[in-house]
């Protein structure tokens, strides 16, 4: 008997982590942290793990939603064994620790949680099994009741440096689980494998499944509409703020500007970027042979870049146009990127470009789906503003675009598929069109709390 059961993200992009049981065996798949929440109410619903074996974690990629409720997870279960890519656990020994401070500046007092130490990130770490692309793992819990074991690889998601999809085997039952995929390169990052993953259970993300695909273009569409923008706006001496994850868009980002300033078809100009993207930049580097991938002889280091947190004074970027690539992508409180938009409000030659995606209840995503001219309030109790500069609006997915998902469910040709990992539009969009497409699915929408047994 194969038991699922979705302890967060199922129904938005938030908490990611499902739990499984494989005849006995306890495997966690993913243990995020929702990035708008506080205190307890960014974790996924671990009570509901009480009694259940609980044996392994599975980690498909570094960004927060996927891992930051690790170190919590493992305070419940130290004897928890954890898997990752070398590059997962690579980028987590950054963003873990990044994480424990920003945990300690942004409690919830009514809903507090424990903090964990940088002496605790590091044990976890070091504890912190890899296992490479198509590795194969064979594996049995404690309460196991079956000679065979549970085997599992990672695939590549062509997500982010290092991420997987997770491929589990046991018995005659195949189960597919995407993480965050996606089937189309990017500058870096090539396009996701899924060679031999015929499945019968496809669990799948759908986070731009309530996306027009036909608003979203290529990457390399997206490119050249981007730079005409940009070189519109540095010719009025502006700046332009670009509001990135630090993790997988920083980058790509990164190595696009620099290979269209090397063509010749952006204006040359400065860099600016900062904090852990810059670590993370590195982490990029170190692996260029080692992976799969793009452009392995550029070296993200070498861009010449300046440091944002090294500015005081933004009248700064007026004196020295650029393009500011800060963190975070969705412009949260309290972030670089949001400090960065309060004086850019006010600038009518400058301009804040929105690359990727944004939760609809963000800062980030008022911005982006304003205009100049129009007043904007960037939360329930701030007061509204005016926008003086210039808004833009691009798509540089590192998810699958709609019609791929389906491509997913054709290539892996399931009996069962479970949608996670988006909003519920994109959801019943997706459901729709696999039910119409494809005969004898069953289709399940998962809920966080309620369990799919088969
Ligand atoms: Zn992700
Ligand atoms: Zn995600």
């Amino acid at each position: 008997m194969i038991r699922f059961l979705p302890l967060g993200g199922a129904d938005d992009i938030g908490a990611s982590c499902f739990y499984l049981n494989i005849s006995g065996t306890g495997i966690i798949l993913d243990s995020g942290i929702h990035p708008r929440k506080k205190g307890i109410a960014s974790l996924p619903a671990f009570e509901l793990l009480n009694d259940l074996p609980v044996d392994f974690a599975f980690i498909s990629h570094a960004h927060q939603d996927h891992i930051g409720s690790l170190p919590f997870l493992v305070q419940r279960f130290p004897h928890l064994i954890i898997y990752s890519t070398p590059q997962t656990k690579e980028i987590a020994e950054l963003t873990l620790h990044n994480a424990a401070n920003i945990l300690k500046q942004n409690q919830n007092e009514e809903n507090p949680l424990r903090n964990y130490t940088h002496e605790e990130i590091e044990l976890l770490v070091r504890s912190m099994r890899t296992a490479d692309y198509e590795e194969l793992l064979e594996l049995k819990g404690m309460r196991h009741i079956s000679r065979q074991p549970v085997k599992i690889v990672f695939k590549d998601a062509g997500h982010i440096l290092g991420s997987a999809a997770i491929r589990l085997e046991f018995e005659d039952q195949k189960i597919f689980y995407t993480g965050d995929i996606n089937l189309s390169s990017q500058t870096i990052m090539t396009s996701a494998d899924l060679s031999g993953i015929k499945t019968d259970t496809l669990i799948t993300e759908t986070t731009y499944a309530a996306t027009d695909s036909s608003l979203l273009g290529t990457w390399q569409s997206e490119l050249k509409r981007f730079t005409r923008a940009v070189n519109l706006i540095l010719q009025k001496g502006g700046s332009i703020l670009v509001p990135v994850f630090s993790l997988g868009k920083t980058q790509e980002l990164l190595a696009s500007l620099h290979l269209m300033m090397k063509k010749g078809t952006l204006t040359e100009t400065n860099l600016y970027t900062g904090g852990i993207g810059k670590d993370i930049s590195n982490v990029y580097d170190r692996n260029r042979y080692i992976i799969k991938r793009k452009n392995k002889e550029l070296v993200l280091k070498e861009i010449p870049q300046n440091n944002i947190y090294e500015i005081d004074d933004f009248n700064y970027f007026k004196k020295h146009p650029g393009i500011v690539l800060a963190s975070s992508g969705m412009m949260l409180e309290g972030t670089a990127s949001y400090k960065l938009l309060d004086f850019w409000l006010r600038q009518d030659t400058f301009a804040v470009f929105g690359v990727g995606y944004m939760d609809p209840d963000t800062p980030g995503y008022k911005i982006i789906n304003s205009k100049k001219g129009e007043l904007v309030q960037l939360n329930l109790f701030s007061v509204p503003r005016k926008i003086e500069c210039e808004i833009g609006k691009f798509y540089f997915p590192s998810h699958s675009k709609r019609e791929e998902l389906i491509s997913i469910v054709r290539k892996t040709k399931p009996s069962r598929v479970i949608l996670i990992h988006g909003e519920e539009k994109g959801k019943d969009w997706l459901g729709f069109n696999i039910l119409s497409k494809f005969n004898g699915i069953k289709l399940f929408s998962a809920d966080t709390g309620k369990d799919i047994v088969w």
